[in-house]
């Protein structure tokens, strides 16, 4: 709903819209909850509706994104991100294997931390990357409407961990959007056909969603509103794609002349001609798609395919998705009966063959396919996005915590275990660890607020993990939970796992905050959100500097040996280097640089300490 906003100036301010946001790896889309119609819509422009989820990066370090950004997959790939999402909340370590496929670089980092890119002597991470998206859909949208948006509901997968959906509403933040739920694609998926809008009514979905190279089926149960993710299993390569290429294969076993085809020109034309097969099949059943396919040779093959022939072609794809399915219902317990409503999304559930499939699998329920399937997951984010604003008065809002509730993490970082906005109750752990060699206690301590450094957030309240046993920095496990209850009672707990230490404390969040103070705060989060989260990066570089100083020390003062003169001086000059920009709390991409500099300067040292422990085991060891 569009809220008018009079300024003081008595100038009429442009309405305030909330969002919806479906942050796709190949395409995003934003949707609103029409004020007039009180239908949920896709916001479309020159450029149409969707937005391709690519960043060109130019040489002065500007941005372009979407369409305009898509032709740089070919000319600039260097300076062309695609498939972001991928990246989100993974360290390098995640996406080694995935390496390959990207044409930019990503820099090798032994570590956990979020994985970087650099383009032109500047580091990105994803979550950077992301806001520049969310910043293109937003200004998208205030362009289209006429109005100002600063909140938005996010989508994410529904397999996606904390550390992602963390990402994403750290994305958000630094797009200028304060995000008020990140939700489950399928989730959103089932809201569009308004499953779940009803608090009485109880239902178990099952959401299918197969794109062009991903597919994922989801089960849900929702009740009292809430929805619950009971399985989900998926197969990241799997989808339209791999139709066409099964209807290529077709054609070249039917014609020699296609088999021989290797000019890169040949392939991708052959390969668009099948999915422009598979497209008109799937609109009209009965034609038969004929087509004369000139080679870059000069010869000629007369292409056909009937709708038999695709059904074969698109077999196997569809058996893969049945066992998914059944191995999803196995996860849930469930049997297909007890699945009361089916979703259908993403592009290639256009193919009539899911829905037939579908059918005779779930005979008790119809197939929910009315809505376009690209769109029902950003329609259903506006819903959610409509419901959060408190538009849609005949809907009750859940129980939710008004503020975030998190811990204080290195460099004075706040670490958000229980975002604002979360249902009650509810229960969330995270794994931590020490960063210094035999340390014994862990402070723990509790915060309030949006801002990301704990100083400007309300503490809580405090203990001390004691009698952590001497363990390496990184070594023992200390998992640090909190238990929301319907009360608002606050248990945060932390155990060590490895020894079984323990302690916790019980605090109440709201004691002695009023509504004006909630509000605040809030406000103070959202006004400072952008500068926060550079702040953050910011931090979260010197955090790495710091450990990387500490561990290169620890390092060369333990295998002296192992380095020559020159390889000792210049690790100690690169360390050098690194600790002073560390002092002067240097700008990001310069700790970034200095940090790469020196991991890869020492990266040989590291593995010939790995080759000597080896041979040492070996020597050790009667074969
Ligand atoms: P998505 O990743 O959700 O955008 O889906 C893209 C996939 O949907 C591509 O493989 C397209 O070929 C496929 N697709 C789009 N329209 C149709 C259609 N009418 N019939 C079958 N597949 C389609």
């Amino acid at each position: 709903m569009a809220k008018i906003k009079i300024d003081l100036s008595g100038k009429v301010a442009k309405p305030q819209v909330v969002v919806g946001i479906d942050l796709g790896t190949t395409n995003s889309l934003v949707a609103w909850v029409n004020p007039v119609s009180k239908q949920a819509e896709v916001i479309s422009d020159e450029l149409g509706a969707l937005v391709p989820s690519v960043i060109g990066l130019l040489p002065g370090g500007e941005a372009r994104v979407g369409v305009l950004a898509k032709g740089g997959l070919i000319t600039e790939p260097e300076r062309t991100i695609f498939s972001v999402k991928r990246l989100l909340g993974r360290s390098y370590k995640d996406i080694v294997n995935y390496q390959a496929y990207l044409g930019y670089r990503i820099i090798d980092e032994d570590n956990d931390s979020m994985v970087k890119i650099e383009v032109d002597g500047k580091y990105y991470n994803p979550i950077e990357l992301s806001a520049i998206i969310l910043k293109a859909v937003k200004v998208k949208a205030e362009n289209a409407l006429n109005a100002e948006v600063n909140q938005a509901v996010v989508t994410v997968p529904a397999y996606f961990n904390d550390a992602q959906r963390q990402a994403t509403r750290d994305a958000g933040k630094l797009a200028g959007l304060e995000i008020l739920r990140i939700v489950n694609e399928p989730t959103a998926a089932s809201l569009s056909y308004g499953l779940g809008l009803d608090r009485d009514e109880v239902h178990t979905v099952l959401v299918y969603d197969l794109g062009g190279g991903t597919f994922d089926v989801s089960v849900l149960q929702i009740e009292d509103g809430v929805f619950d993710v009971l399985a989900t299993k998926g197969d990241t390569a799997l989808g339209g794609d791999d139709i066409d290429r099964s209807v290529m294969r077709h054609w070249q076993q039917l014609h020699p002349a296609l088999q021989g085809v290797t000019a890169a020109g040949d392939i991708q034309r052959l390969r668009l001609v099948a999915e422009e097969a598979k497209i008109a099949l799937s609109k009209d059943p009965q034609q038969i798609f004929v087509c004369e396919f000139t080679l870059l040779d000069g010869s000629a093959v007369s292409l056909t395919l009937d709708y038999t022939g695709l059904e074969a072609a698109a077999k196997e794809v569809l058996q893969k998705t049945q066992d998914c399915i059944a191995a999803a219902l196995r996860d849930a317990s469930l049997k297909p009966e007890n699945i009361d409503a089916v979703v259908m999304v993403g592009g290639s559930t256009r193919y009539p063959q899911i829905k037939t499939l579908l059918e005779s699998q779930f005979p008790h329920v119809s197939v929910n396919d009315t809505l376009n399937p690209d769109e029902v997951v950003a329609l259903g984010a506006a819903i959610e996005a409509d419901v959060l604003a408190g538009n849609r008065k005949d809907i009750l809002l859940l129980d939710v915590t008004p503020l975030s509730l998190g811990i204080e993490t290195a460099g004075g970082l706040m670490d958000v275990l229980i975002p604002r906005n979360n249902k009650i109750p509810c229960k969330v752990g995270r794994e931590y660890t020490t960063s210094i060699d035999g340390q014994v206690n862990l402070k723990i301590s509790v915060y309030q607020g949006e801002r990301e450094l704990v100083a400007q957030n309300r503490k809580l309240g405090e203990f001390i993990l004691k009698g952590i046993p001497a363990m390496p920095a990184g070594f023992p496990k200390i998992e640090v939970a909190f238990a929301l209850d319907a009360d608002g009672l606050l248990k945060v707990s932390a155990k060590e796992l490895r020894s079984g230490v323990a302690q916790q404390i019980d605090i109440k969040p709201q004691y002695g905050l009023t509504d004006d103070q909630v509000e605040a705060m809030l406000l103070a989060g959202f006004q400072h959100a952008q500068e926060d989260v550079a702040a953050r990066l910011h931090q979260e570089a010197i955090n790495e500097g710091q450990q990387l100083v500490y561990l290169a020390e620890r390092f060369i003062e333990k295998n002296a040996n192992l380095l020559n003169e020159n390889e000792m001086e210049g690790t100690k000059q690169r360390i050098f280097t690194l600790s002073c920009l560390l002092a002067e709390r240097g700008d990001k991409d310069s700790i970034l640089a200095a940090v790469t500099e020196l991991n890869d300067y020492t990266r040989p040292f590291a593995e010939r300490l790995m080759d000597v422990a080896v041979s040492a085991a070996l020597k050790g060891k009667e074969i």
